[in-house]
């Protein structure tokens, strides 16, 4: 019997596994689609600066537009891409389409041009000897200096992968930026963040939502360190006006988050540029605060 239960129990995981196999392979095929069909959108959430309330760069965050499901968000789909090539042929698409977006941008005028653009680059895009040549070929589509690009990746891959190391190192020569994603999550030692070939900090929410005073030391700590190693910092996730009265009084340079503005697509963009800073303003600084 007991022997039975055992193999029925391997037959159901096996079943399991199958299903959630087929389950991977359909929202494989779905995002092949999406890509093929213009069924994927960007959009944008403006960081705004701690000292002056005003919008320098947008992060590009995609979106699936899937008929008859509405919205789809990245969590859905972006795990499955990154099982396969297929988050290159994303990650290619977001850097093409977020360039070309900046540039219709820039001509349009008013408070939406100027900008940078962050765009997420996965582990797998990051160890794959094509990104050199995909971010060189999205500049030159776009006819975008190489300086208005800001790269995100999660500190994991860098700290595993020496080649990831020397992709970053090369296109920070090229004049683009790069930033540490969801910095805390991860690994990176204090000590590496003096190595790591990178130019922004992204603070993780988790610890920006955190009421605990330690956590707000910490904040402080990490702030300081990448200060002093010359890195910009942007704290993530920000929806309250007493997180931004204590970020900037940690000295952080920037924020992002629902506070000041949701992700918006595009022609929404130079509205939300200045809701950020009527924000800002309406927020007052944190010495009035105190
Ligand atoms: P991320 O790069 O850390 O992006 C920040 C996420 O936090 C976004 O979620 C954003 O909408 C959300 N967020 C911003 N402000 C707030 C806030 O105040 N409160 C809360 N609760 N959330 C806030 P989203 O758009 O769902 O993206 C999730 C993740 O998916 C991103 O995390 C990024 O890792 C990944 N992702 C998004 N777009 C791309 C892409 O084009 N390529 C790749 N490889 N990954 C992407
Ligand atoms: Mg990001
Ligand atoms: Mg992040
Ligand atoms: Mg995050």
């Amino acid at each position: 019997r007991a022997k039975n239960a055992g193999r029925g129990r391997v037959e159901v995981y096996d079943d399991d596994l199958r299903a959630a196999l087929a389950a991977q392979a359909a929202v494989e095929e779905g995002l092949r689609h999406a890509l093929a069909h213009d069924e994927l959108v960007l959009h944008y959430q403006p960081v705004t600066d701690l000292d002056t309330g005003r919008v320098r760069s947008v992060e590009a965050l995609v979106r699936w537009e899937k008929p008859g499901q509405g919205l789809v968000p990245p969590g859905a789909f972006i795990p499955v891409a990154e099982g396969s090539d297929l988050i290159c042929d994303l990650g290619r698409w977001a850097l093409r389409t977020s360039l070309a977006q900046l540039a219709r941008l820039d001509a349009a005028g008013g408070p939406g041009a100027g900008l940078r653009v962050a765009v997420n680059i996965s582990g797998r895009h990051l160890r794959s000897p094509r990104l050199v040549q995909d971010v060189r070929s999205a500049l030159e589509a776009a006819g975008t200096a190489p300086d208005r690009l800001t790269l995100e990746v999660t500190e994991t891959v860098m700290v595993e992968d020496d080649a990831a190391w020397a992709r970053l190192e090369e296109l920070r020569s090229l004049g683009v930026a790069v930033a540490i994603d969801d910095f805390g999550t991860g690994y990176t030692s204090f000590g590496q963040l003096a190595r790591v070939p990178v130019d922004v900090l992204k603070i993780d929410r988790s610890f920006v939502d955190s009421e605990d005073p330690r956590t707000v030391e910490l904040v402080r700590l990490v702030v300081g360190a990448a200060r002093s190693f010359g890195l910009k910092v942007v704290a993530e996730g920000v929806e309250q006006a007493s997180q931004v009265r204590a970020l900037q009084a940690v000295g952080c340079d920037t924020a992002q988050g629902y506070y000041f503005s949701r992700p918006v697509p595009a022609d929404r963009l130079p509205g939300a540029v200045e809701g950020c800073t009527r924000t800002f303003e309406a927020t007052g600084s944190f010495e009035t605060a105190l």
